[in-house]
């Protein structure tokens, strides 16, 4: 599982895939029990039926974390961020928890062109 999400990784902002035969034709399927997105694949040759997206590693990527940083100082709620960014909440208070300790200031303000749009660019499979 892991290893799926770090050949996606880095810059895949892309629709959900199925880890079992990388389909995307998945539909959201309710929430696990720890509040995640709960998927399931509509690929009829998959035995895969639900899955959770484990991609909380967007919180892990330099630009989220900024933008999570940046969130928080223009008063947006760990919620509202999380929604915005589709992260969990959890990925949000652990970024701002990492980022409140020792101050880092080396962040690069080059990697920021890339904003995140809210999927507006209408997009579909
Ligand atoms: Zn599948």
């Amino acid at each position: 599982m892991e290893q799926f999400l770090a050949v996606l990784a880095p810059m895949v902002l892309e629709p959900v895939c199925c880890p079992s035969c990388n389909s995307t034709d998945v539909v959201k399927n309710g929430k696990s029990d720890e509040g995640k997105q709960r998927y399931r694949c509509r690929n009829a040759e998959c035995s895969r039926r639900s899955f959770i997206r484990e991609y909380s590693y967007r919180g892990y990527l330099p630009e989220v974390k900024q933008q999570i940083s940046d969130m928080a100082l223009n008063g947006s709620g760990i919620r509202d961020t999380a929604r915005v960014l589709k992260i969990s909440p959890t990925t949000v208070i652990e970024a701002l928890k990492k980022r409140s300790s020792p101050r880092t200031g080396e962040h690069s303000p080059a990697t920021t062109n890339g904003r995140f749009t809210d999927d507006g660019d209408g997009r579909q499979s």
